[in-house]
């Protein structure tokens, strides 16, 4: 019997969603929105009103005139604050609670003025009101000068001529459904307490209480200025309530986030709850002490969205940075007046109570780390900075970093600088401006003639005289029509060509290479004929030793590590005391101006057999 009646229920259920014109029942809890409204006050109910609304967490919209009789925002203002600091909307109903249809279009807009000032200064900036006509008149004339969305209401329990709080009660639950605005005043006491009690009733209902513009919102509607709107049913848009905004910190820098569409976020540093007065920001917020940060975004209709509260301890020190180094000290500095630098050189972090450098001098060690301390304010975050074997100091290069060596040496023997003052950027990859820069360098930069062998290096350029020297001694012979692509990251091939007739230039290598040595790689095939000679060459003088033990990656770009790698390398070879293959040829450029970078033009005048010995 039971399990008949159930499966009649569940074909019902089935049915039901399918027959035109009816509302699917009941729905989900929390799907169910209402929104509640009072009229003609504030007056000496609202108070107690408020205090009912609190202990129930319920928000209310609330159509407020100035001067109805003695009731209205003029004399009591201050209920307004607390409806701002509770969370309710505050809405208009005219100053003096006038019929419409018998006013000019300028006296209606006085009359909704006068209350939007009021409104506006408790919300503590201007944002678009909800404007009630008293009686719910509607007409052109109003709609016309009425610049603000219209609402009217779908549930009157007719509170103000039964003067019953059981015949409000029971007025608004016969009538009350999902989209519902119910019309109260809360000028009389009946109407507070039956509204009370019908706010319990429907919360036990499944319903949540929204004011009336977040009804709408999550409604999927947008609410139009000048249109009239009484109630807002499930058509099958269900937005979520607003969320609260995010707050990521970083010391004194603050990200903030929105989390939700259309909302401006507002913040304080000083405890209290952010209004339309308060500081915008569109993302970051920058601090400099110990505040409690709340931030709240709000929407074009004053709603506002749950705060986001966070401590925020931003009053820290500056970090210290290097000012100079030389002669085995280095010299820090930290921003923040009054600090004092303590710093560590034995991979520790520092404290409080680490050593202190004199007027920020300090002797450092491989690994060295630095705080700023100051009087009132929190350590800095930690500064780390190296020194290579040489001394040179650098924020980038670790001692547990496998170029650190090379990184030294290179810099040492002045084969590389620094990208930056303290900063080797081991990552950054070469261009193929830059090798041919740093070659120059080595060959201590003599004096060139000023006309550029390439289209696309101009005479003017930081690079010209480098690669204007390297064409001439025939170092270099650019990429094919006359140009040379000096901003083009450089391959380890072209690295290992150009150093390659660098040390022929010098005497240093011969142009008969044995090539039996890029067998052991798995990708040698990759080589470009034009540099096989080349990298057979680079490989059999130790130049590059490969990227791993079986790869050359002769197309893979060359990081300045790597580079500070071949460099310390290569100037082994170039200043070895004896050729490391005997020339046999004259050490002068070989006559052909071959391309020796380019891809595309191959060394077709055969790459000399291996007999020139390659030790
Ligand atoms: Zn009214």
């Amino acid at each position: 019997m039971k399990k008949k009646i159930l499966a009649l229920l569940l074909s019902l259920a089935l049915v039901l969603p399918f027959i035109g014109g009816l509302t699917v029942p009941a729905e989900a809890a929390g799907n169910k929105l209402i929104a509640i409204t009072f009229d003609d006050g504030p007056g000496n109910y609202t108070g107690s009103l408020l205090d009912g609304l609190a202990s129930r967490g319920v928000p209310a919209t609330f159509f407020m005139c100035g001067a109805n009789g003695s009731y209205g925002v003029k004399n009591y203002n201050s209920l307004l604050t607390r409806m701002v600091a509770e969370g309710h909307q505050l809405a208009n109903h005219s100053w003096g609670h006038p019929t419409f249809s018998k006013i000019s279009g300028s006296e209606m807009q006085s009359q909704i003025n006068q209350v939007g000032s009021y409104l506006t200064r408790a919300m503590g900036g201007s944002y678009n009101y909800l404007v009630r006509i008293p009686g719910g008149e509607n007409n052109a004339t109003i709609r016309a000068n009425v610049a603000h969305p219209i609402i009217t209401w779908s549930v009157d329990p007719v509170d103000w001529k039964y003067h019953n709080a059981d015949t409000v009660y029971n007025n608004i639950m016969k009538n009350a459904a999902d989209g519902s605005i119910i019309l109260l005043h809360d000028i009389y006491q009946t109407s507070v307490q039956g509204g009370l009690r019908a706010i319990d009733t429907l919360k036990s209902q499944g319903y949540e209480f929204v004011t009336v513009s977040e009804l709408f919102r999550r409604r999927g509607i947008a609410l139009q200025n000048g249109t009239v709107y009484s109630s807002a049913p499930n058509r099958g848009t269900n937005l979520p309530a607003y969320s609260a905004p995010s707050i990521s910190v970083n010391g004194g820098n603050v990200s903030v986030s929105a989390n939700n569409n259309g909302v401006t976020l507002h913040y304080t540093t000083d405890g209290t709850t952010p209004t339309l007065a308060s500081p915008t920001t569109n993302g970051t917020i920058s601090l400099n002490s110990k505040v409690t940060l709340k931030v709240a975004g709000f929407d074009p209709f004053g709603t506002r969205t749950p705060v986001a509260t966070q401590q925020v301890d931003a009053n820290v020190a500056e970090a210290p940075s290097i000012v100079s180094a030389g002669n085995g000290t280095v010299t820090l500095r930290s921003s923040t007046v009054g600090s004092v630098i303590r710093y560590t050189t034995d991979g520790s972090n520092p404290t409080g109570s680490s050593a202190i450098a004199q007027n920020g001098v300090m002797t450092p060690g491989k690994t060295n780390k630095a705080i700023a301390t100051a009087a009132g304010k929190n350590p800095s975050p930690v500064t780390t900075f190296y020194s290579t074997e040489y001394g040179d100091i650098f924020y980038d290069v670790p001692p547990t970093a496998w170029y650190y060596t090379f990184v030294g040496s290179a810099v040492n023997k002045k084969l590389m600088v620094g990208t930056q003052d303290f900063l080797f950027s081991p990552a950054m990859e070469m261009t193929r401006a830059m090798l041919v820069t740093i070659l120059y360098s080595m060959e201590g930069k003599p004096a060139t003639g000023n006309v550029s062998p390439f289209s696309d290096v101009k005479n003017t350029a930081w690079y010209a005289s480098p690669i204007i020297w390297a064409a001439d001694k025939n170092i270099v012979g650019g990429i094919g029509d006359g140009k040379f692509a000096p901003n083009t990251l450089i391959t380890r091939q072209q690295v290992a060509a150009i150093m390659f007739k660098y040390a022929i230039y010098k005497g240093k290598a011969s142009d008969r290479v044995d090539q039996s040595s890029l067998s052991r790689y798995s990708d040698q095939k990759q080589i470009s004929d034009y540099a096989r000679p080349a990298m057979a060459w680079a490989v059999n003088v130790g130049l590059m030793s490969g990227v791993t033990s079986t790869t050359l990656q002769p197309q893979g770009t060359c990081p300045r590590a790597q580079c500070a790698t071949m460099m310390v390398n290569f100037d082994r070879v170039i200043n070895a005391p004896e050729p490391t293959a005997p020339p046999t040829q004259s050490p002068s450029p070989s006559p052909e101006a071959e391309p020796d970078e380019s891809a595309e033009p191959a060394n077709t005048d055969a790459p000399a057999p291996s007999e020139a010995p390659a030790e």
